[in-house]
């Protein structure tokens, strides 16, 4: 009958001369890395879509929700790939609808890749209509809206029979949309907000501000989790945190208490587009969405944003936080997030913040410190851990002093 394959199907829209091919390698690439735990054999292209095989015949339900996950994949079909054989694929067709659940109506759609295949598709449909209308005399054909469509598709030598496939993610490959440095706290914004524009291609550079040594690190262990529960996805190459406490200290002493947490912000901000320019990121990423707290209204949101010369991505800045907390349970980072730590932002905070900054308020604020030299201070200081989930990831040579102790859960720690 042939061998279950994992068939791969992405959206063909805009994907037109060199883009396609792109976007198609890079694709594979990103399969592979995201399918190291399992037996596969190969990843390639085949007509308009990549098929993922495995010894052992292990192609199972767990590999195809691995593959849903990896972003640019629209859908995932579990098939078969017979040999050019009427009663093979045949039979492929009876075990693929048997195997479709609960219906009543289907359809055969049948198409042929290469044309050297003397059946057309139209006789295979009604072949393989025939075959089927025997071994479920019970369910009917119906050509418009059926419950279930059984593909049969003719490339080269083979037929790959399905009949269900299920939603991908989505969106583009990881590494076709450049790289971006994502300011990432333990909370449930900006995990999400990294997913999304790692969704759209992007390679994702998290930087977590913790409080240490003001605070204990777990907001780092946090989110260094976080890091792993999106590995699925395939995002992430490296993580870089940020040790803060005690210049939030200088900052808690220097300016108005109103003005600490723009403050903090706009140093977050400075010190993220430089390690931006190290690693040669075009765009910071932020989980801000409008008015959700004080420190995101539009004044606020302005007194941050002038700290950057580079574009910031707010993907979540129009979505409820309802939508927000279920998009972090599909992506695995609900539950990390849901537990309350002490990070950076917990750390001296004003009874009353600011909502409605006045600029020349924070100037004044920001003038009444050595900033430069606090930023330049953070970042000689910056600390990495690297993950081993993204295929498209190159750390920028310059950089060399590892975190000491936050290795990823993955090395066993
Ligand atoms: P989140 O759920 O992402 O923590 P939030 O709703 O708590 O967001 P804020 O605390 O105001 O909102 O933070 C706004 C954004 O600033 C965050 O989404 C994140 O991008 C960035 N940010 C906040 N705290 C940190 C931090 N400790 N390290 C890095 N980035 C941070
Ligand atoms: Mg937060």
């Amino acid at each position: 009958m042939g061998a279950r394959v994992c068939l791969v199907h992405y959206h063909e829209i805009g994907l037109k001369g060199k883009n396609r091919s792109t976007f198609e390698n890079q694709l594979v690439t990103n399969l592979r890395k995201a399918l190291q735990a399992f037996p596969v054999k190969d990843v390639r292209r085949i007509s308009g879509h990549l098929l993922v095989s495995c010894a052992d015949d292990a192609v199972t339900d767990e590999l195809a929700r691995a593959v849903a996950q990896v972003p640019g994949v629209a859908r995932v079909s579990l098939a078969f790939h017979c040999a050019l054989v009427e009663k093979e694929y045949c039979d492929a067709a009876v075990r693929a609808l048997g195997e479709a659940g609960d219906f009543t109506s289907f359809k055969v759609h049948a198409r042929r890749s290469s044309t050297t295949y003397a059946l057309h598709s139209i006789d295979m449909n009604r072949l393989v209509g025939d075959v089927l209308c025997r071994a479920f005399p019970d369910k009917q054909v119906r050509m418009h809206k059926p419950d279930v469509t059984v593909n049969v598709n003719v490339v080269n030598n083979g037929v790959y029979v399905y009949a269900t496939s299920g939603p991908g993610v989505g969106g583009l490959p990881v590494g076709t949309a450049g790289k971006v440095v994502t300011l990432l706290s333990s909370g449930f914004d900006s995990p999400v907000a990294t997913w999304m524009v790692g969704r759209r291609g992007a390679v994702c550079v998290p930087v977590h501000f913790s409080g240490r040594p003001m605070t204990a690190d777990t907001s780092e262990y946090l989110c260094r989790d976080i890091v792993d529960a999106l590995a699925p996805a395939g995002m992430v190459g490296r993580l870089y945190v940020v040790p803060f406490g005690e210049r939030q200290r200088e900052i808690s002493l220097a300016v108005p208490q109103s003005l600490r947490i723009i403050t903090y912000r706009r140093v977050m901000f400075a010190v993220s587009e430089r390690i931006a320019a190290l690693e040669g990121a075009k765009a910071l990423v932020t989980g801000e969405s409008l008015g959700q707290v004080a420190s995101q209204t539009l004044d606020n949101i302005a007194a941050v944003n002038e700290m950057a010369t580079m574009p910031v991505l707010r993907p979540l800045i129009g979505s409820d936080k309802q939508e927000i907390m279920r998009r972090a349970q599909q992506i695995g980072t609900y539950d990390l997030s849901a537990q309350s730590v002490d990070d950076c932002c917990t750390l001296f905070m004003p009874r009353r913040p600011e909502t409605h900054a006045r600029l020349a308020e924070v100037h004044a604020a920001w003038d009444s410190f050595d900033h430069d030299a606090m930023i330049d201070d953070l970042v000689r200081d910056v600390e990495y851990v690297d993950f081993d989930q993204c295929a498209s990831y190159r750390p920028p040579a310059s950089l060399r002093a590892r975190h000491r102790d936050l290795l990823p859960a993955s090395e066993g720690n």
